[in-house]
């Protein structure tokens, strides 16, 4: 029987049963792991409060079979200001969604673990536009898995600051508009339409571009400290969310969710 004490975040709740929950809860160390909370659901128990989504809280945590059970629990922080706002909940539980996805047991991922408190935070705390906030915890959540987009030059000519470019979202390359143009004129059957079918790309401007590579780059605590001017904002956020997806292969529901509450 093993027994540990880490830090962890409540990423994911179902029901178990009148009274116990089965929680998904992302560690410092262990990465996620399943977890059941007995008895959690009533008002009484003690592990209540750090049994919620969203509660992060240092737990202690005794294996048996292939889940852990709760031995001790301190809250740390339970954003509650995120549970008091539709929207931000719905974005909120979309974050979790996706880190669920992309996490695993028994890996060491405390980059993600990190980048959620800090997105958290930040939705809960209204440190940016929620639009924002999704937007760069998508780019950096993909850069953090292993799918960094390469944005530091044109992919087919090296320029480094194209006035404007088009993100290609399966590659995850940029093309500059004198390349692309190129392309285009010299032949229609060009890589962007073959066959007839358009590659997925977005149009980013220079500005758009030095956000998004800001963001990839930057320490993780200040992923969020850069200025993108509003008539930008909706390139930006597309191109973020569709790359995510893109490399995911797959959509979420919760993401569906959130955007009916726009
Ligand atoms: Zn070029």
């Amino acid at each position: 029987m093993t027994e540990i004490k880490q830090n962890g975040l409540v990423i994911g709740e179902r029901e178990l049963g009148d009274n116990d929950k089965l929680l998904t809860i992302l560690t410092e160390r262990f990465g996620k792991l399943c977890v059941i909370g007995k008895g959690v659901k009533s008002v009484r128990n003690r592990h209540m409060a750090t049994t919620q989504l969203f509660s992060y809280a240092s737990f202690g945590l005794r294996k048996r079979g292939n889940f852990y059970y709760i031995t001790d629990s301190d809250l740390i922080e339970n954003y509650y200001d995120i549970r008091n706002d539709i929207q931000k909940l719905a974005l909120a539980s979309y974050i979790c969604d996706v880190v669920c996805d992309v996490t695993a047991e028994d890996k060491e991922d405390d980059e993600i673990l990190r980048l959620t408190l800090n997105t958290l935070f930040a939705i809960a705390k209204n440190i940016k536009p929620m639009k924002i906030v999704k937007a760069c915890f998508e780019l950096r959540i993909a850069s953090e898995c292993g799918f960094m987009p390469d944005l530091a030059a044109c992919s087919k000519c090296g320029e480094t600051a194209p006035k404007a470019c088009i993100l290609d979202i399966l590659d995850g390359v940029i093309v500059c508009d004198k390349c692309r143009k190129e392309a285009f004129s010299a032949n229609v059957e060009n890589e962007f339409f073959p066959n007839g079918y358009q590659k997925p790309i977005v149009t980013l401007s220079i500005s758009s571009l030095m956000a998004m590579r800001y963001v990839i780059s930057s320490e993780q605590e200040r992923f969020l400290s850069f200025n993108l001017g509003e008539d930008e904002w909706d390139d930006f956020c597309e191109a973020c969310e569709k790359y995510l997806l893109n490399q995911l292969e797959r959509g979420f529901y919760s993401l569906d969710f959130y955007k009916t509450l726009l």
